[in-house]
């Protein structure tokens, strides 16, 4: 059930109960317009993942700025995007259960959606969803690019599954899926910029062979906040998948080179003690803002720290400064944005100190 939201629109962002999930919205669009612009010249499209954002309204946002479509993650996601009327969704994901291939599959009816496969077996079944319902749909194949996580080998095994699908009435040969998440985070421009140059090698031979057997390519997917500079470059990469570019969390601006975004999201808490010398404790742990990837930051404060979470309580170091007064409230930026945003019912859309607006985070949970 939704939580009653924390805020209406014309307070001011000190009266917003808390924690809260706060989109600054001069950051969040500065983000958006900054990603289009970057693009625009280079022929790749932006396919934002809504894992990140989980809203209707901030995939129309993107779809207005030049975005080709969305990605998601599991089809709960795709449900939540088709039934608000984004017209082009890719699962770039496995998808594994005869259920869930039927949902997904239903979806083809309300909008133009596209699924990946790494596994014979996985097309056969999506075969039979799509066989049933009397559509056809797009499959991409995944490859593993050096992330070792989904995806069959580049070259012959890719192309293979590539010809299955193809052969199929009932399916069409989408492209390839080519994702290198483990470079994303990877500190150094030289690392991430090796990482993606042998990824996108990998995805050429593969193109290749592909075209060699008459079999195009109409998608080659991949790419994420801290690399995407390079896969948009590669001249291989049709399709951006970014995601957190239009939040930008703690952890990517720890990268040197940082992705040129600015923070947009923040958990705003509370200070709930400070009867601790040196310490404040604040309404936001681990049910508030995630610490997967490191903790979070305190913005704009340089003199307090963020040391530990429990499931309710942030403790918050005092190192020098203006020490933060009881119920005094502060933004917090998430260390990872995704899992943050889906502890979430609602967004808090800020700009210049006032709520603005509220945007459901419709497709958050845990429903895959
Ligand atoms: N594409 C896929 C398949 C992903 O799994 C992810 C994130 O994990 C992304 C794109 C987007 O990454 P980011 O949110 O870091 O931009
Ligand atoms: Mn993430």
């Amino acid at each position: 059930m939704l939580q009653s939201p924390p805020a209406e629109p014309g307070m001011r962002e000190e009266e917003v109960d808390t924690p809260a999930l706060i989109l600054d919205l001069d950051a969040f669009e500065a983000n958006l317009d900054a990603m289009a612009g970057f693009l625009a010249p280079t022929g790749a499209k932006l396919r934002a993942h809504a894992k990140t954002h989980k809203s209707t309204v901030i995939a129309k946002l993107q779809m207005a700025r030049g975005a080709v479509g969305q990605c998601v993650q599991k089809v709960a996601e795709a449900e939540q995007l088709a039934w608000g009327g984004i017209p082009d969704i890719l699962v770039s994901n496995q998808v594994v259960g005869a259920r869930k291939l039927a949902r997904f599959i239903a979806l083809a009816r309300i909008a133009d959606v596209a699924i990946c496969a790494d596994d014979a077996a996985q097309v056969a079944a999506i075969e039979a969803a799509a066989e049933a319902a009397g559509v056809r749909v797009p499959v991409l194949v995944e490859i593993d690019v050096g992330m070792a996580r989904c995806g069959v080998e580049p070259g012959p095994p890719a192309v293979a599954l590539a010809e299955r699908i193809a052969a199929s009435k009932h399916l069409r040969f989408g492209g390839l899926q080519a994702y290198h998440g483990s470079a994303q985070h990877q500190r150094t421009p030289e690392q991430r910029a090796a990482s993606i140059a042998a990824a996108a090698d990998s995805a050429r031979r593969t193109v290749e062979q592909l075209r060699q057997r008459g079999l195009d390519c109409p998608i080659v997917g991949g790419a994420g906040t801290g690399t995407f500079r390079h896969e948009a470059a590669s001249g291989v990469y049709t399709e951006i998948q970014a995601g957190s570019y239009a939040f930008m969390d703690a952890d990517y601006a720890r990268n040197d080179d940082a992705p040129p975004f600015r923070h947009a999201l923040f958990v705003l808490a509370t200070v709930m003690s400070r009867a601790m010398p040196g310490v404040a404790v604040v309404d936001a742990g681990h049910k508030a803002v995630a610490v997967d990837s490191g903790l979070p930051v305190i913005w704009e404060r340089p003199g307090l720290r963020f040391v530990g979470a429990s499931d309710e309580h942030g403790k918050i170091v005092i190192e020098d400064g203006a020490a933060p007064a009881l119920g005094e409230k502060l933004r917090l930026v998430p260390g990872h944005c995704d899992p943050t945003v889906d502890r979430y019912d609602w967004y808090v859309g800020v700009r210049r100190g006032r709520v603005e607006c509220l945007w459901p985070v419709s497709a958050r949970g845990g429903m895959a």
